[in-house]
């Protein structure tokens, strides 16, 4: 069959899904789970697999909620995997529409496993939990889930259609302020004062921010504030996000919010304790000789790109750390208006709105494609490898 035979046949057989794969993302959509307790999506999804005859591992990596479905008795390379997302947000829901993204990439596999099983390479489908702050990815990439993967796919619902965004390294810190509290107009001098070493902090962090590269964002809350006006507060914390594209320059920020906190501490003679979540999420890299072959199966599929930079609205993802390891794309995609942002009530109904649906399932076509271009090419896959290893040297 030529490609083009093979393209047609994938999208007949999309077509002939449409109805399982609509419904998958709607359930998953009306039973939201967090991070690492997606149970009744890792069943949905795999059941679905399974009983299109993909070999189904789950909990993977040491993670209950993780899986791993490969078409059975097809070449070992090149090896595409088609990433799953499936964990929603603290009571809002799927606001960022996660539901739709397990459903394209089981259903991308499926189609491409039924009618174009006599290509070259591996294609199977990995369900990551928890991207949503627990970082599902790193740890699976820590058990050497994807040691045997050469490439990474995925496709997340958005306000824009871009087939590449940037995203921040971001790492969580908290700061916490001891002090001495003390009757606050009778013994002020007794007190030590924790609040003012947040409150400090915070104003040393907007001190700094004008010294800092734009791609940083640095923002935070105060999370402990103190117990009562009359009071002085011995104990009082902040949490901050630290956010940088550049790995190297984030570690240099990181160390100078530290400073900001210390020279707090000092000022208020209070005790600090400065606790750093250990999930630290990557900058995205893209694969830009995959992003082309997908950009060019969004013209196939007649879907337009919008014009916005790479560099624009940029947020983090555990796909960030994926895209440091093999060459990942993750192109997005809008199910609603510009003004329906991820994480926003809006969001959470473009996630089942007929709009988003019909663009759910042309990405799926666009994700089959790609690979199907992918497999047919080893030129193509050579590039994509030389690219990744020139980017990382
Ligand atoms: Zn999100
Ligand atoms: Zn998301």
């Amino acid at each position: 069959m030529t490609i083009d035979h093979l393209k047609s046949a994938v999208i007949k057989e999309i077509d002939r899904l449409k109805p399982e794969i609509i419904n998958i993302s709607r359930l998953i959509h009306s039973k939201p789970e967090l991070a690492y307790n997606e149970s009744f999506a890792a069943d949905i999804l795999t059941s679905f697999l399974r009983k299109n005859d993909f070999k189904v591992e789950r909990g993977i990596g040491g993670l209950k909620t993780s899986f791993i479905a490969s078409a059975k008795g097809r070449r070992k390379s090149p090896s595409i995997a088609l990433i799953a997302e499936y964990d929603a947000l603290p009571k809002i829901g799927h606001a960022c529409g996660h539901n739709m993204i397990g459903a394209i990439s089981t259903g991308a596999a499926i189609a491409l496993k039924n009618v174009a099983s006599s290509m070259a390479g591996k294609i199977s489908v990995i369900g990551t939990p928890a991207e949503e702050g627990g970082g599902g990815k790193i740890k699976l990439i820590e058990k050497g889930v994807f040691k045997n993967i050469d490439m990474a796919m995925m496709a997340h619902p958005s306000n824009k259609t871009r087939v590449v965004g940037r995203m921040l390294a971001v790492v969580e810190m908290t700061f916490t302020f001891i002090g001495k509290s003390s009757h606050a107009a009778a013994f002020p001098y007794e007190g030590v004062n924790a609040l003012d070493g947040v409150i400090l902090t915070y104003n040393n962090i907007n001190a700094l921010r004008q010294q800092l590269k734009e791609d940083v964002r640095i923002h935070g809350i105060i999370t402990e504030g103190g117990q009562a006006p009359n009071i002085i507060p011995d104990r009082a914390s902040a949490r901050f996000y630290v956010r940088s594209l550049d790995m190297k320059y984030f570690e240099d920020v990181i160390e100078k919010v530290k400073e900001c906190a210390r020279g707090a501490a000092k000022a208020t003679g209070c005790k600090l304790r400065i606790d750093t979540r250990e999930t630290v999420y990557h900058p995205f890299k893209p694969n830009y000789v995959m992003a082309e072959i997908l950009r060019y199966n969004i013209k196939l599929a007649g879907l337009k790109e919008d014009s916005i930079g790479e560099k624009e609205s940029m947020g983090s993802s555990d796909i960030g750390n994926l895209s440091q390891v093999i060459p990942t794309i993750h192109p997005e995609f809008a199910i609603g208006k510009r003004s329906v942002v991820n994480h926003s009530p809006e969001f959470v109904k473009a996630a089942v709105s007929k709009f988003g649906v019909d663009m759910m399932i042309k990405m799926i076509k666009i994700i089959a494609m790609t690979a199907i271009d992918i497999f047919s090419s080893p030129e193509k896959v050579k590039e994509i490898k030389t690219e990744f290893r020139r980017s990382n040297g």
